[in-house]
């Protein structure tokens, strides 16, 4: 593995494998059949790319989406790594330029789009350009039956017949038929080595809030994160392009994006949403498959999601790079109620229709959760062991009081009234109005009539919505706006169950403060943004998406440990040789001012040992230049024999006699050894 460890470290400036990478690297770089899964965010790419730098020949990348994929070959390249694309988006130079890198052996990775596999000659050149592995992003894109199927994946599994090559397939999408389909589909009946890997991004913060002035608490919510990279997902178009409108009033950058526009706007907004930095994008669930940006760093629901899968895979958009992101769900009984009836008013059989409640119910219990949102979501996807503190209920934990009593009036109402009226009635019943309709209907003489007036109104709606979260009441199907109690509640009735309700929720205090939300501290905070401005200026210069040069959690690190040297920087997660050739200079002068030039072969060796032995090496022969007395002719080695020493292991006399030569050596020799063994 050390091979694996010291690529990552000098090609991608990462001195660490995310969980599962490791088994992964080795596996495909040892030539197993791979099915990875990993949640969005878990470092995928570097699965397949550190492999394909470690084997002979040239390692294949199938991945559905041709700017995504470009974005990828962009950032390769910026790390110094040989990679090409074939794809329509191509230039004719662009071709010319990959097809020779292909014949002349240099290319490492090529990535092509599934839609050339269609084309008869692509196996042949495959095979002739030497291709030792095939990668496949988004696997889950082979499955008939998944919303993002793409019919020229099926070629896939032919192709790796054909090559008689390993295949290693990646995806986020976990459930047992996909995994079933791509297995079969691409493996056949050589069942791959397959990685399932853990659903927790511990950086992203959870959050749920129940609606109370929707608008407001999107636009404050934003407001709190000015000039960081968005999305708020909408329940319907006309929503998207309202919101993003009075964003764009409080004076935020904010485009809509929903499936009834043009082709061609639609491809605009995603395309500035991946170049731009800090932009907010106001969408429908539309907005998804096409984005593959690391840097997204919130992301609002201003309207309650399908179900937790969606959610989980909404949210899951932002933070992909690992630093701080914060998500706010919001929701209300209308949310519910919209929810239930998409799914009563499908088309589904009943059985589908049952589960899709069910998720759902998993959704609303999550939102009217009591304890840590992290816990009770990856509950759902089946894991039990997770720390969290980072959630709006570990935060602060929530004032919870027996609503048993507050529950059995609220149903005694539903009931006494033949499941025939909605809350507000309902609510006016407890409360003791006396209006019109209620004389009408003869509810004043009922004795659930005024039972609730401990609580107004504000309060009773606030019940309701959490029962209808714990899906003990549902909106009826048949009668619209009308409230069902459901099997679920029958414990509570009779008195063989309590529950508990939450009280903050209740009495909601209308504080409106909004505190810009830092990703850094404040004392780091300019430096941050002069960093950042920085990195957009090489971004716009190379016409590339700003993390492409250096993404949020390698400046915001950066920031935090102002390195004062080349070697410091060298030792900040994200940056590599490559980069910190090419920017290094520039970001630390952002840091320190102006920064003392150095010997580019020392600079090689920046941020490792060997670059601090290179130093000692240096001073010792500075005071031997003239011999131990001082008098005989200067003498001195190159820097890259001192380079080379300094990288050497068990140095002996002979090596370094051979390295430096007789004059030399019988000179430095000694002193150098000293050093050396010092180090090693
Ligand atoms: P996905 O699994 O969603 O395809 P990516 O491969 O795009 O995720 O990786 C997400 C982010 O994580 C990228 O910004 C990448 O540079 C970063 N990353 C991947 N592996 C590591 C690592 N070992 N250490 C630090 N950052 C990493
Ligand atoms: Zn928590």
């Amino acid at each position: 593995m050390s091979g694996a460890s010291a690529l990552l470290a000098d090609v991608f400036g990462f001195d660490a494998f995310r969980p599962g990478q490791a088994e992964i690297v080795e596996a495909v770089s040892a030539g197993e059949n791979v099915l990875a899964i990993m949640p969005t965010g878990g470092g995928k790419s570097l699965c397949f790319q550190l492999p394909a730098l470690m084997r002979e020949g040239v390692t294949v990348v199938i991945s559905p989406l041709i700017a995504l994929m470009r974005d990828q070959v962009r950032a390769l390249q910026e790390a110094g790594v040989a990679a090409g694309a074939l794809t329509s988006g191509n230039t004719p130079e662009e071709t010319d330029e990959v097809f020779e890198a292909l014949e002349a052996g240099r290319l490492k990775l090529l990535y092509i789009a599934p839609e050339r596999l269609a084309a008869g000659s692509a196996v042949g050149l495959l095979r002739r350009v030497g291709v030792s592995l095939i990668a496949v992003d988004e696997a889950h894109c082979v499955s008939q039956w998944g919303h993002d199927f793409r019919p020229d994946y099926l070629k896939i599994g032919a192709l790796r017949r054909d090559l008689g090559v390993p295949l290693a397939a990646f995806t986020a999408t976990a459930d047992a038929e996909t995994r079933a389909e791509i297995i079969s589909k691409l493996f056949g009946d050589e069942a791959p080595r397959s990685f399932l890997h853990g659903f927790d991004r511990p950086n992203i913060h959870l959050a749920f809030a129940a609606k109370d002035g929707p608008r407001r608490q999107i636009l404050d919510f934003a407001a709190a994160r000015k000039g960081q990279s968005g999305i708020v997902y909408c329940g319907t178009r006309a929503k998207t392009e309202t919101l993003a409108a009075a964003l764009r009033e409080a004076g935020q950058t904010a485009l809509h994006y929903h499936g009834g526009m043009e082709a061609e706007d639609r491809r605009i907004a995603e395309r500035r949403f991946q170049r731009e930095d800090g932009l907010i994008v106001v969408a429908t669930v539309a907005f998804g498959m096409g984005i593959d940006k690391p840097d997204i760093r919130w992301v609002a629901h201003a309207d309650l999601p399908k179900s937790i899968e969606s959610y989980y895979q909404e949210i899951g958009r932002a933070g992909r790079d690992g630093a701080p992101a914060q998500t706010l769900t919001l929701f209300g009984p209308d949310d519910i109620r919209l929810r239930r009836s998409q799914i009563d008013e499908g088309l589904a059989p009943p059985e589908r229709r049952a589960a899709d409640h069910a998720r759902l119910n998993a959704l609303l219990g999550l939102a009217e959760a009591l304890k840590c949102r992290r816990q009770t979501l990856l509950r759902y996807f089946g894991e039990t062991d997770v720390s969290c503190g980072s959630c709006d209920l570990c935060d602060r934990p929530p004032e919870v009081f027996d609503g048993t009593v507050a529950v059995r009036k609220a149903l005694s109402a539903i009931l006494r009234t033949d499941e025939r009226f909605g809350a507000g009635h309902l609510i006016d019943i407890l409360l003791g109005h006396e209006t019109d309709k209620m004389r009408q209907h003869g509810h004043v003489t009922l004795p659930t009539f005024g039972v609730g007036k401990e609580y107004d109104r504000r309060q009773w709606q606030a019940v309701f919505r959490q029962m209808m979260g714990h899906d003990l009441i549902r909106p009826d199907p048949e009668r619209h706006g009308a409230l069902r109690m459901t099997d679920a509640a029958l414990p509570i009735l009779r008195d063989q169950a309590g529950i508990e309700l939450r009280k903050d929720s209740i009495r909601q205090a209308g504080s409106r403060r909004v505190a810009v939300k830092m990703m850094v501290s404040e004392e780091d905070a300019p430096l941050l943004s002069a960093l950042k401005a920085k990195r957009r200026a090489f971004a716009e210069a190379a016409k590339v998406p700003a993390y492409v040069i250096f993404n949020d959690k390698t400046l915001i690190e950066m920031a935090e440990k102002r390195p004062q040297t080349v070697d410091a920087l060298a030792r900040i997660s994200g940056v590599g040789a490559k980069k910190l050739e090419r920017y290094g200079n520039a970001f630390l002068e952002v840091i320190v001012g102006e920064v003392q030039p150095m010997h580019p072969t020392r600079r090689k060796l920046a941020g490792r040992t060997a670059g601090s032995v290179y130093d000692q090496l240096l001073e010792v022969q500075a005071t031997l230049a003239r011999g131990e007395a001082g008098q005989d002719k200067p003498l001195s080695c190159s820097s890259s024999q001192l380079a080379k020493l300094a990288q050497l292991r068990n140095a002996d006399a002979q090596t370094l006699e051979k390295l430096l030569g007789d004059r030399r050596a019988e000179r430095f020799g000694l002193a150098f050894l000293d050093v050396l063994r010092e180090a090693g």
